[in-house]
């Protein structure tokens, strides 16, 4: 057995987990992220979901300081441009050395190939957790305080942390597995429709008319087989232009919590992804020499477990773009759920140029040491539409790290830390 003590453990290395961990070692505390793959980056680079969707509100960009640090060295190193409506896609390779290189020199300890297994409470607080390594040895952790940043409320679930009700598998959003093509010919597919982006980068999606007709051709001759309207997104790569990312299937009724109908998820998602290939091949300009070079090492899940904190942040206060004395992070993202059952989106944009605010009291677990930032803070299901995309991952991550570190320095717990203080550090470039 292997013993660590921390002031903070974040489990999970996704957006949200990144931000934490990055947010509470500059903080001054130290500070473990505990990660079951090699990398961090999460859906970002796990599943390829490599497109950052930072909606400003109006010009203002919310998101916070960490995201734009984080977004503005990509560009800057040539691993990421920018598409239309704020769009940032990015290079996974890049992010995984970019990631890694932010939390070492933070001094983040890195526990990559650890699973978290096993969390201990006595009286409503985490004592330890335990996490699996390579030939079944175990890490056990102490630590003053702990971050769940697993997006499925890994932490806070084995816990005992009161979650929302559970839904059916067939009532979450679907699933995508992406995948990745070389050699398109991206004049081509210009000349049929798709966006040129600084000259060089093809950017393509179901917002577009030329590329919707093009899939009703393969429609009304039988031969679009996936289970979808049209695909969603394609992008290129920030190094090689030709190589082109595609979000483009759907996979329903599955648990992105239950390692067996996650693998069923999988399997299905590469299956599709035949289907994918043989229409851009068939159908689409540019795409006719394209092969495919890779799937997602896993499917990408949009939605499983979220907690029920302090506040239940609500499709309400998305759209009336609300404000609250303890938010933490903003979002201009609009409600975005992929339907479960039925084809297509339910879309709700906000009001021109508003964001809304995500309180504090959405992190905070019925566990009192835990924290809960990204994907499974406390919102609805409409509400997570809309928070779940990366950089609003990110900002909560950040406000959760910093909220973190903050307790343990004043030695306070984390329901009564100093809000106005956490929200100067984290929220300073967007308050102004
Ligand atoms: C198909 C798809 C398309 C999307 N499109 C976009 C988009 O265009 N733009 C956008 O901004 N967002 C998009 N999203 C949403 C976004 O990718 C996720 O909501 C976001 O990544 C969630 O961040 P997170 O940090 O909460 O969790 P994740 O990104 O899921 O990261 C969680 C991390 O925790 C690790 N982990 C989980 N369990 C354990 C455990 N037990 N032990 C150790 N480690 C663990 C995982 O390996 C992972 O690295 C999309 C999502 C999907 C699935």
């Amino acid at each position: 057995m292997n013993n660590f003590n921390y002031d903070v453990v974040v489990i999970g290395g996704g957006p949200a987990g990144f931000g934490a961990a990055l947010a509470s070692a500059r903080q001054g505390a130290k500070t473990a992220l505990i990660e079951q793959y090699g990398f961090c980056g999460g859906m970002a680079t796990a599943a390829n979901v490599s497109v950052y969707a930072n909606f400003p509100a109006g010009t203002k960009n919310v998101a916070s300081n960490i995201f734009n640090e984080f977004t503005t060295e990509l560009i800057h190193s040539g691993g990421a441009y920018k598409a239309v409506n704020a769009w940032v896609m990015t290079n996974p390779e890049d992010i995984k050395h970019l990631l890694d290189t932010m939390l070492c020199n933070a001094k983040v300890d890195l526990f990559y190939h650890c699973k978290l297994s096993e969390v201990k409470t006595v009286e409503g607080k985490v004592t330890s957790i335990t996490a699996i390594g390579k030939s079944g040895v175990k890490f056990d952790f102490t630590a003053r305080l702990y971050i769940d940043t697993t997006g499925d409320a890994e932490a806070a679930y084995l816990a005992g942390a009161q979650l929302q009700a559970k839904l059916d598998a067939g009532s979450y959003q679907p699933m995508t597995m992406i995948c990745t093509l070389a050699n398109v010919n991206i004049q081509s597919a210009v000349k049929a429709g798709a966006h040129l982006i600084d000259s060089k980068y093809l950017f393509w999606g179901n917002g577009d008319d030329s590329l919707n007709r093009i899939v009703e051709i393969a429609k009304s001759n039988n031969e679009w087989k996936i289970p979808r309207d049209s695909l969603a997104m394609l992008w290129s790569d920030p190094r090689c232009p030709e190589v082109i990312s595609i979000n483009g299937t759907r996979i329903s009724g599955f648990n992105g919590c239950d390692s067996y109908s996650l693998s069923q998820a999988d399997i299905e998602g590469r299956r599709q992804v035949r289907f994918v290939v043989e229409f851009l091949n068939k159908y689409v300009p540019g795409f006719e020499k394209a092969g495919i070079i890779k799937t997602a090492a896993q499917i990408g899940v949009r939605e499983t477990r979220r907690i029920a904190g302090q506040y239940l942040l609500t499709e309400d206060d998305v759209l009336q773009c609300r404000h609250f004395p303890d938010e933490i992070a903003m979002s201009a993202y609009p409600i975005d759920v992929h339907k479960s059952n039925a084809n297509g989106v339910d879309y709700h944009d906000l009001p021109h140029g508003k964001c809304y605010g995500i309180p504090y009291r959405c992190l905070l677990s019925s566990v009192d040491n835990l924290l809960v930032a990204g994907r499974a803070i406390s919102a609805t299901h409409n509400a997570a539409g809309s928070t779940r995309v990366m950089p609003v991952c990110m900002s909560t991550g950040e406000a959760a790290g910093t909220a973190a570190a903050i307790s343990c320095r004043d030695n306070i717990i984390l329901k009564n830390i100093n809000i106005t203080l956490l929200q100067k550090k984290i929220l300073g470039l967007i308050l102004g």
